[in-house]
């Protein structure tokens, strides 16, 4: 299969992953009268366990849709067509002035809770994103330290010189970069070193299997080893079994997130929500 945008690849007309494609065409308006209405989407927050404190002080920001004929709809059913279709810039938008507020209210009520939003390729390469950004967190009386914004490897790759300004102006600001499904995209280590990168998430790819797998323990301890020795903090996703969370701890991993420690949830359920004290690891 040709990799759409892709300089180069052959382009193969593909019907299931066509932009243009008419019920795809009318959930993209779907989409923007959303977005212009304020209507139906929402942000769900996933805790992240601190493994040296046993505490939850960060959350990621994942975005859900509810259509009005289609249901419940995840961020895969909208989110790459978004791009595809160039109306990402919009959701991002959104996405940021709705995690941005509701960090601000979490500030306010004194809990000191990081999160983490998911950006796109076309994202960091807008060089408006760092004024926007500032502009949301002046209006909210939000710290930039408490806003982190996730990039997959292959969104940075996709055209490093337009995001590599992007990016540095971002980290000038306060604000964390971390590298998102780290493991599993087209990682160049000549461009970690660039770039202002504050954290690497384990792709669950290689997290899911720990329990099992010798090889997958291999590649975390020794992802969670480059990262550190980079300066960076590592997160691994997906942990679902109590073996996987305890080998990450053994291996200085300093955040976990996943089904076993919790779903995403909506922010009130977040406010209430306490991880289980077995969690406490390393206290
Ligand atoms: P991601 O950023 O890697 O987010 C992690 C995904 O893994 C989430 O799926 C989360 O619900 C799921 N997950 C968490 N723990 C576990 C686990 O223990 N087991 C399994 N099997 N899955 C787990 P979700 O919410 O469906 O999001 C999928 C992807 O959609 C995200 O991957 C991210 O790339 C994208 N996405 C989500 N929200 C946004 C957004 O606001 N903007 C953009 N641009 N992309 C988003
Ligand atoms: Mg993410
Ligand atoms: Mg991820
Ligand atoms: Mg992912």
């Amino acid at each position: 299969l040709a990799a759409a945008g892709s300089e180069g690849a052959i382009a193969v007309y593909d019907e299931a992953t066509d932009p243009h494609r008419p019920e795809r065409l009318s959930l993209m308006g779907d989409l923007l009268r959303a977005l212009e209405q304020d209507e139906g989407l929402a942000l769900h927050y996933q805790p992240k366990l601190d493994l040296a404190t046993g505490r939850i002080d960060s959350v990621e920001a994942l975005v859900r849709w509810r259509h009005p004929r289609l249901g419940l709809l995840p961020p895969d059913a909208f989110v790459g067509l978004a791009e595809q279709t160039g109306h990402i810039r919009r959701l991002t938008r959104w996405v940021l002035a709705t995690g941005i507020a509701q960090a601000s209210r979490w500030h306010a009520a004194g809990r000191d809770m990081r999160v983490s939003i998911n950006v796109s390729a076309r994202d960091v390469e807008d060089a408006e994103l760092p004024r926007r950004v500032a502009a949301l967190l002046a209006a909210h009386g939000l710290p930039a330290a408490s806003l982190v914004l996730e990039i997959t490897e292959s969104a940075l790759m996709r055209d490093p010189d337009a995001a590599l300004p992007v990016l540095e102006r971002l980290a000038a600001q306060g604000i964390a970069l971390s590298i998102d499904d780290f493991g599993v995209g087209q990682s160049s280590f000549a461009y970690l070193r660039r770039l202002p990168v504050r954290e690497l998430k384990i792709d669950r790819a290689f997290v899911a299997p720990l329990a099992q797998s010798p090889e997958d323990r291999v590649i975390v301890r020794s992802i969670v080893e480059l990262a550190h020795a980079l300066g960076c903090r590592v997160t691994a996703e997906g942990v679902e079994e109590r073996a996987a969370l305890d080998y990450l701890a053994t291996v200085g991993c300093d955040h976990a997130q996943g089904y076993l420690v919790a779903r995403p949830m909506e922010a009130v359920a977040l406010d209430a929500f306490e991880p289980d004290l077995e969690f406490a690891v390393g206290a």
